[in-house]
């Protein structure tokens, strides 16, 4: 089936802090098809996770003033809190950050699987409740569970997965917490995966390891996949479509091949220099920090560490345009028809600051003649 899964629309989201209103998310749009397998990078901090938590319901202290999440054509930001949480964890499931924070201590972790299996997609239970039916398990679905629980964990490579389904989480490596918790996020066989940096905490071989299986799992049940990383090197191996994303705002999104054969936003270009090579030498790296969320520019984010930053750049904010089929720059130095529709609005606001730079020097890389069409894909 193609089509999108998901679709972000305009998303704010902002936090009260004691320095004034964190203005952290800010107006972020992008697609993700069925079957497909998309990054959002970007550096720490940028607000990769904080969008994918609104995706999941599970910012209680924010506000997301404006903005739809379109998810199998309804927007579950006008759901009820139960008709989320129904859906989370059965529909949409997501791999956390940390294996060690996100498994529950003092629980096996046969028992927080068979927990997954019992409850997804039921109302929330209130800790009396679940006590209540601890106290009388032993019910003859429990022993269903049980068995599909161990054949998963089997599944993602866990070479005793008896051992492992009766291990509580301190009793385990790294790696094998984040096994588990890749074996728990797929235990419901979910339409969309979302991976939150899964790698971040392991050495660098685990992490291989880690995202070959979650490939491959994932590959074999078509599920649509949405990878949180700050490296583009893992976001160009995972993924087929790759939004670039900075202090809150989607700079750049297109198919992984174009993004790496033509990157646009000096941002995107900043990343790709970064990445040291063996071949070179250590990379360059991005001066500067990201902007203050509770005062952000009222123009391009990026201005006060852009190279290429003419003062129009601090005034006019750069809308996303489509300069390429299937490729997407906010930046002003790029000219092109709006992105989405929202922004037809904002048209006459664009400024011209001429052309980039590199475009004109003869030993940067020609952009590659292949244009992916992202919508001719399906
Ligand atoms: Fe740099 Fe201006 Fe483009 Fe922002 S809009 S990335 S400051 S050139």
């Amino acid at each position: 089936m193609s089509g999108p899964i998901l679709e972000v629309r305009n998303l704010h989201v902002e936090f009260d802090t004691y320095d004034g209103v964190a203005e952290v998310i800010n107006g972020v749009d992008f697609t993700l098809d069925r079957g497909e397998t998309a990054a959002l990078v970007g550096e720490t901090g940028c607000g990769k996770s904080v969008t994918v938590k609104a995706i999941m319901g599970l910012l209680p202290s924010a506000r997301i003033p404006e903005g739809e999440i379109i998810y199998k054509g309804e927007n579950v930001l006008e759901l009820s809190d139960s008709q989320r949480h129904a859906r989370r964890g059965k529909e949409m499931s997501m791999i956390m950050q940390d294996p060690m924070t996100s498994l529950n201590p003092v629980l096996t972790v046969g028992e927080q699987m068979i927990d997954v299996l019992k409850w997804q997609g039921k109302p929330r239970l209130s800790v009396t409740e679940w006590l209540r039916d601890k106290v009388g398990s032993g019910s003859s679905s429990d022993g269903e569970y049980r068995d599909r629980a161990i054949r998963m964990l089997g599944n993602v490579e866990i070479s005793a997965p008896e051992r492992v389904f009766n291990s509580y989480p301190v009793e385990l490596s790294g790696g094998m917490r984040q096994r588990v918790l890749i074996a728990i996020a797929l235990l419901s066989e979910p339409d969309l995966l979302i991976a939150d940096e899964p790698g971040t905490a392991l050495d660098v071989t685990t992490e291989a390891k880690v995202l070959d299986l979650l490939d491959e799992l994932v590959e074999e049940r078509d599920t649509s996949v949405l990878y949180i990383t700050h490296d583009l090197g893992i976001a160009r191996e995972v993924s087929d479509f790759i939004n670039v994303m900075y202090a809150g705002e989607i700079v750049e999104q297109a198919p992984t091949t174009e993004l790496f054969s033509s990157p646009q936003h000096p941002y995107t270009r900043g990343l790709l220099d970064s990445i040291p090579m063996l071949s070179t030498d250590i990379g360059t790296g991005i001066e500067g920090h990201l902007p203050d969320y509770t005062d952000p520019p009222t123009g391009c984010r990026f201005a006060s560490r852009c190279p290429h930053a003419e003062p129009e750049c601090t005034e006019v904010f750069p809308h996303l345009r489509e300069t390429r089929s299937g490729h997407a720059v906010g930046c002003h130095l790029f000219d092109g028809p709006a992105a989405y529709s929202r922004d037809q609005a904002t048209t006459s606001t664009s400024i011209d600051i001429g052309a980039p730079p590199w475009e004109s020097r003869s030993d940067e890389a020609a952009p590659s003649d292949t244009v992916v069409n992202r919508g001719s894909e399906q």
